[in-house]
């Protein structure tokens, strides 16, 4: 044996550290879902690599993941049959912060040294709950591929430094050991940790095993157990295989919660099943908050959509599963056709990909649908948090831009208040008879789009106008140009069609104002590209307009800002 080495944490290990410990009180026992979701990781890492490489599970074909503790002791135990550490990656993964999970997770925390338990699980900073009831952690790891000789001893007691020791372990595989704190007697009882596995790690799809008698609560006994008393607590079946009729909602929102880092209930899922010469189950969520992530704009690192092949962990393959207007739905995507070797590389161009991808954009647009006819509520929490997102699938997804456009919901000068709430189908079934135009106005803020002088005609004529106010909106509109086969239009782009009388009007105003119309144009010469006798306001006596192909005026400003 080498001896023992003992080194620092990375300065931003120990910040995370501070922060988990101190931030999670509440939320003590995640820890433990925490380390499982680790081991089951591992689990999925080895039972992909021995696909093409079969050796690796020589002597062990179980994937699994055994609980167990000692009372006297007073140590907890995870340990799992998985792909294991060599020295080099203990050092990476759990000593530094090489994963930019961690990093972000630190960005996103800022000035605000408050960490809360719904971040910590999704910026993967999950190892280090573990000190939240543990003074002393010991990792015993040893990797798949490498002789019982190499295997690795860390220890730490979270404090800034650990030590690192080679020893000799039978086992390929890692067990974490939890040197438990003073006061958390409760993870030393076999109901409580069966309780939480049950209600955390359910549908992790390897066997969790707890020592049979312990776990029961008879206790009488210890030590006398047999190898073999041991007993599986968990569901451990792949939830998405079983039949729907089989399947509880509990079930759907428990497996939700396991796959997603998401604390929250999510608003919806679909979950089906396709057979044929290509057969393939999918099970997707809508979330009914708004992630992290998603409020940081982390579209570089999309997770929460699983890959399966035939059962088998593949990947996070949210980038090439579905477009990136629909980057909020989490869930799980088995396969039955791929290759199991497929890489990324092979996935972004493949055939049979396009076809479920085509499928699960169906499906997640048939749900939003669904949701908003018959759970309205849900519908507008989803909205609030997710329908800007919707809306950039307007320009990155023609295919279905009408589909999309039918779930937008928009603020109108119907309402007397910001609420979005009108969709294109209540605009148009509320048009008179001789409407044939669905009138937009865009603008920075809602007080600026309804106050608009711009509107003032249609308000005189009692013509609905939907107010726009979304930074997106203006952008979205370009893409826009028609619904139900009504044009899409703004107000401040050409004039509001007439009707006889006003014609008649207009054109003896028009007669009228011409001497007026000549004196402003030679007075504003080419400030303006032209000076016309307007239809478009009843109390403001002048007002600012644009020709068809122009930026809307707070467009422009922005472009302007950005230095364009
Ligand atoms: P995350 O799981 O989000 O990556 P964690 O802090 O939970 O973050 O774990 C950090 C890393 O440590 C993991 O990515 C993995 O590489 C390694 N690790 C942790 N637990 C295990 C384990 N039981 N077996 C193998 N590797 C592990
Ligand atoms: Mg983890």
């Amino acid at each position: 044996n080498t001896p023992t080495e003992t080194r620092r944490f990375e300065a931003e290990v120990a910040q995370v550290l501070h922060l988990v410990t101190h931030s999670l009180y509440s939320h003590k026992e995640i820890f433990l879902r925490e380390l499982v979701s680790n081991a089951s990781d591992a689990c999925d890492k080895l039972r992909f690599e021995s696909i093409t490489r079969p050796e690796l599970l020589a002597g062990q074909p179980e994937l699994r993941i055994d609980v167990n503790w000692d009372k006297e002791a007073r140590t907890l135990t995870i340990a799992d049959t998985g792909i294991g550490m060599s020295r080099d990656e203990v050092i990476a993964n759990i000593g530094s912060i090489a994963s930019s999970g961690t990093r972000r997770f630190l960005e996103a925390l800022g000035n605000e040294q408050k960490a809360d338990a719904r971040l910590i699980g999704q910026f993967g900073v999950g190892f280090y709950s573990a000190f939240v009831v543990a003074d002393r952690v010991t990792v015993l790891t040893r990797r798949a591929d490498a002789p019982a000789s190499e295997g690795v001893r860390w220890e730490s007691d979270g404090r800034g430094e650990y030590t690192l020791e080679s020893v000799e372990l039978p086992d390929r595989g890692t067990t974490v050991i939890l040197h438990l704190k003073d006061d958390e007697d409760s993870f030393l009882e076999g109901w409580t940790l069966r309780g939480l596995i049950r209600k955390y790690s359910d549908h992790v799809a390897f066997p969790i095993r707890m020592p049979a008698a312990k776990a029961s609560g008879d206790e009488g006994d210890e030590g006398e157990a047999g190898a073999a008393d041991w007993e599986t607590v968990n569901d451990a079946s792949a939830l998405w295989t079983r039949p729907k009729s089989e399947v509880k909602d509990e079930d759907y929102i428990a497996f939700y919660r396991s796959l997603g880092h998401d604390f929250n209930d999510p608003a919806a899922w679909t979950h089906n099943r396709v057979e044929g010469n290509q057969s393939f189950t999918t099970l997707l969520y809508l979330p009914s908050q708004a992630p992290f992530d998603l409020l940081m704009g982390g579209r570089d690192e999309r997770k929460g959509l699983k890959l399966y092949i035939k059962r088998v962990f593949i990947m996070d393959a949210a980038e090439e599963l579905l477009p990136n207007y629909l980057r909020f739905v989490r869930g799980v995507i088995d396969a039955d056709d791929l290759p199991l070797n497929v890489s990324r590389e092979i996935l972004q161009q493949n055939r049979q990909l396009e076809r479920i991808r085509g499928a699960c954009v169906k499906r997640v647009l048939d749900l939003i649908e669904k949701l908003s006819r018959d759970e309205p509520e849900k519908f507008e929490a989803f909205y609030k948090a997710f329908g800007n997102t919707l809306k950039e699938g307007i320009v990155e997804d023609p295919a279905n831009r009408e589909r999309i456009a039918k779930l937008l919901r928009f603020a109108s000068t119907r309402g007397d208040s910001d609420a979005q709430d009108v969709s294109l189908d209540d605009y148009i079934a509320r048009m008179a008879g001789d409407q044939d135009t669905i009138w937009t106005i865009t603008a920075d803020g809602y007080r600026a789009a309804a106050g608009s002088p711009q509107l003032e005609a249609f308000r005189a004529r009692g013509i609905e106008v939907l107010l726009m106010f979304d930074r997106i909106d203006e952008w979205m509109l370009g893409h826009l140009r028609e619904y139900a086969g009504k044009p899409v239009r703004n107000v401040a782009k050409g004039e509001l069609p007439l009707d006889e009388a006003g014609k008649t009007k207009q054109e003896e105003a028009a007669r009228a104002a011409a001497p007026l119309v000549e004196r402003l144009k030679s007075l504003l010469g080419d400030r303006v590209a032209d000076v016309r006798v307007s239809s478009r306001l009843t109390d403001s006596p002048s007002c600012l307009a644009l020709s068809d192909h122009e930026l809307a005026p707070h467009l422009a400003r922005l472009l302007r800002e950005a230095g364009q």
